[in-house]
Formats: structure tokens, sequence, C-alpha cells
């Protein structure tokens, strides 16, 4: 048994803004603290450096699994427990509710999240491989908001046509998955010329973040970037930037039958 903790901080935030700001302001020292079965583990093995923790138990904005017509949206405190006994997550992702029975035993279960077992990242954890099998995607939340990347035409500011569902890189490049709104008049353009095969191309905009130029050659290498945007576009300035229709994700068969499906699914 240990006798001697050192002193730790706790704050408890009555809403998720409050936790935002506190760890924006403090230049990441206070961590999330959600159900702690990763945190107390450490703890006991007096692994635990970090001293100041911001609890996240308890706020509205991360609890809850919330059905839609086209998604699940599993909130960040999300149990175990409550993914194992909500019934349309069973039917739809499976695999997500054997991965929740497997973890630990159910005092583990009552208490540990989905959100911490992402952010631990633990090599062994068991949600994320379900999580990649069902194409899942994240929304990484600041004080700025949830990050989401807008959908464009021609890089045109003034012209948001969709919404980004997903981003990823694969084995060809940044794969991304995305649905035009068509209640706007340009999204309801662009899907008729999808479907026409008049327009295919996609372009990403970007603010260059590390960059040098060789003195010698002057040429400028490009190390990293903040991706700013993706576009749809007539001229792709890379050929092989490319709209693929199709779709992949749950409830296949119902979206099928819609006209977003269609062209629902984009490769880049
Ligand atoms: C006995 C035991 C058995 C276990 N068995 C398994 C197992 O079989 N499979 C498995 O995968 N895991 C297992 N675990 C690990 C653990 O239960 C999971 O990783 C759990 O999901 C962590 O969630 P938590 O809410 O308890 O996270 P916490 O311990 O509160 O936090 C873990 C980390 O994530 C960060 N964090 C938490 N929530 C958020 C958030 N919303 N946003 C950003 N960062 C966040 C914290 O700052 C911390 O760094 C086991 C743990 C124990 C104690």
């Amino acid at each position: 048994m240990r006798s001697y903790v050192p002193a730790y901080d706790l704050r408890v935030p009555a809403t998720l803004e409050e936790a935002l700001a506190l760890i924006a302001e403090s230049g990441g020292s206070w961590r999330p603290f959600a159900g702690g079965t990763d945190l107390m583990v450490l703890l006991e093995a007096g692994k635990l450096p970090q001293t100041r923790y911001v609890s996240l138990r308890g706020l509205d904005a991360l609890t809850g699994v919330i059905v839609s017509k086209d998604e699940i949206v599993v909130r960040a405190l999300t149990t175990y427990a409550e993914i194992r006994g909500h019934d349309e997550l069973a039917r739809e992702f499976p695999l997500l509710g054997a991965a929740a029975r497997e973890t630990g035993g159910i005092a583990t279960q009552n208490r540990g999240t989905i959100g911490g077992n992402i952010a631990n990242a633990s090599p062994a954890a068991d949600t994320p491989p379900a999580l990649l099998a069902y194409d899942a995607s994240l929304d990484l939340v600041s004080v700025r908001g949830i990050r989401r990347v807008p959908m464009l035409f021609q890089h045109n500011p003034s012209e948001p046509v969709g919404i980004w569902l997903e981003l990823r890189e694969d084995h060809r490049g940044l794969f991304a998955r995305g649905r035009l709104i068509p209640e706007v008049a340009r999204g309801r353009e662009l899907l008729s010329l999808l479907r026409a095969g008049a327009i295919d191309g996609l372009s990403i905009g970007f603010r260059t973040s590390k960059a040098r130029i060789d003195p010698k050659t002057r040429i400028r290498r490009i190390y990293a970037v903040d991706l700013w945007e993706i576009s749809i576009v007539t001229f792709p300035m890379m050929d092989l930037a490319r709209i693929a229709p199709g779709q992949t994700g749950r409830r296949k068969a119902r979206l099928d039958r819609s006209l977003e499906a269609a062209i629902s699914v984009f490769k880049l």
C-alpha cells in the first residue's frame, strides 16, 4: 500500500465550456479525468506525474448515445456498461458490444469510458479496433469548438456545400468521406453534376506550418501543414485527387436507396 500521495488538484467544472477553457488556458497542465480506470492504476503505481485534473464526469455534452437516421453518436463519457446495454449499438455494431464485454470486469465496465479508452491510446485497447472496422469518425472538441474541415466549392469560402464526415490516411493518401447538403442550391447542383460525371475533382486548401527553402536550389520543401478545407473542383492540382462514388458505413442498405448515398464516398 502506498503511504505517500503527493498533492493532486481535481477541478469539477459544471459545463464542457468551463472544462475546455481550463484545459486551454493552462497550456496543457490540466488533464481530463473521466472514469479514472487508467489514471488510478498509474496513481497506485506511483507513476502519475501530472498533478492537475479536470473531472469530466457528469458533463451533459459528453454523455449519452445519440441515435439519428444517418449515424449513432457515442459520446466520450459512455461507459462499457452503457455500450453493452444499448440495443441499437448491439444490433448495428456488435463488435463494439463484444469489445465492451471483454474489457476488464464489471467494476471497470461501470467506470471506464470509450473516450478514455481512445485517448489513452494503448496498443492493447479493445474499442479502437471495432471503431476502425466500422469506419467510425472522431469529433475533437476544444475551446474553438468541434474541429471540422469545411467542404467548399472551388475553394470559395462563401460556398460551403456539405460536410466531411471522416478524414484519414490510407495507402493512397488522404481519404475523405463526406455528404453534400441538398438543401443548399450549389450542393444540389453538385449532386447532379457528380451523377452526370461532369465534375469529380478534389483539392485541399492548407496553411503551411513547417517549410524550408533550400538556399541553393530555391526549392521549397513543406514538412507540415494544417488542413484548412477540402473543395470539390473542376481542375484538381493533383490529377489523382478524385471523387469516387459509392458508400460504406452503417445502414448501407437504407442509404443505398437515397440520392445522397450515390456520392457519399469521396477519395482524394
Ligand atoms: C482492471 C482493469 C482492466 C482493464 N481491462 C481493459 C481491457 O480489457 N481492454 C481495454 O481496452 N482497456 C482495459 N482497461 C483500461 C481502461 O479501463 C480503459 O482504457 C478505459 O476506457 C479508460 O477510460 P477512463 O474513463 O477510465 O479514462 P481515465 O482513466 O479517466 O483517463 C485515461 C486517459 O484518457 C484521458 N481522457 C479521458 N477521457 C478523455 C476525453 N474525453 N478526452 C480527452 N482525454 C480523455 C485522460 O486524461 C487520461 O490520459 C482496464 C483497466 C483496468 C483498471
